[in-house]
């Protein structure tokens, strides 16, 4: 376990993250950090809190408990803020380090594909138009998409819309990218070219924590493997925690998904 690691070469730390919806507990004790240029994926049965954490990391959803530091931006949500300002101001500094993809992507329909890469740089970071083109350029060759700068985004397949989506996530130039099951709403032979885009990504080493179904995958790319179960930890390792699992409950998940 590396839950307690302080510090270091940490980029994310989450610690004491906790979420009820209604009466519902779904997160009851989750606390984690990842390394700096590590991917982490979260495995675990649907239900499990997954998707809730990845998505506190960036305050999609609010924790009713924990800490979240992503780089030098941190909110601590175990302290009530007496400023509202304040906190806001926190909350858009942790987003501000992290970039989502989404299990659909999310394009702009009415933008070209190039319009979609440079929408955020310009209107949110105040990037100036041909800097953003440059870069969006340079991403687009990167995840293989070269060329189809002016295609909208109904002219592309469901594997190069998810493409472009990780290109827009990473055009913001976040500290981490977080994804979000990006295969899952994918034909299965689409799977395959979207998965090599997040390989290279790993292996240029980007940060990345990522949900996802594809323990295959996960193998592959995972620096550390964090098996969630009722809203905790509740195994946590290297890849062998794919292929050497320690708890039953892990045991019991991978052997129905593999
Ligand atoms: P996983 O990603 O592991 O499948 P999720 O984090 O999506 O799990 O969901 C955990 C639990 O929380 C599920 O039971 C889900 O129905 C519930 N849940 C998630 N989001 C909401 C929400 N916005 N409102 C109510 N319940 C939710």
């Amino acid at each position: 376990m590396n839950t307690d690691d302080q510090g270091g070469n940490e980029l994310i730390e989450v610690r004491g993250l906790r979420k009820a919806f209604g009466d519902r507990e779904v997160l009851r004790d989750v606390g984690f950090t990842v390394g700096a240029g590590t991917s982490t994926v979260l495995l675990g049965p649907s239900g499990s809190g997954k998707t809730t954490v990845l998505r506190s990391l960036n305050v999609l959803e609010t924790p009713d408990a924990g800490l979240v530091r992503i780089s030098d931006a941190a909110v601590d949500f175990d302290v009530l803020p007496a400023d509202r300002a304040l906190r806001r101001r926190e909350i858009r500094e942790l987003r501000a380090r992290s970039g989502m993809v989404f299990q659909s992507h999310h394009l702009f329909p009415h933008k070209t594909v190039l319009g979609n890469l440079v929408e955020g740089p310009v209107q949110v970071q105040g990037r100036s138009r041909e800097e953003a083109v440059d870069a969006a350029r340079a991403l687009l060759e990167q995840v293989g998409l070269a060329g189809r700068e002016d295609a909208y985004p109904a002219q592309l397949s469901g594997g190069q819309q998810q493409r472009v989506g990780i290109a827009r996530a990473l055009a913001l130039r976040p500290e981490v990218v977080l994804l979000d099951e990006p295969t899952s709403a994918l034909d299965p032979e689409l799977v395959g070219e979207v998965l090599a885009v997040i390989r290279d990504l790993a292996e240029q080493g980007w940060t990345m924590v990522i949900v996802t179904h594809e323990v295959r995958f996960a193998r592959d790319v995972a620096d550390q493997v964090l098996f969630l179960d009722e809203g905790v930890v509740a195994e946590s390792g290297g890849a062998e925690v794919l292929t050497d699992p320690q708890h039953e409950r892990t045991r019991q998940f991978l052997g129905r998904v593999l």
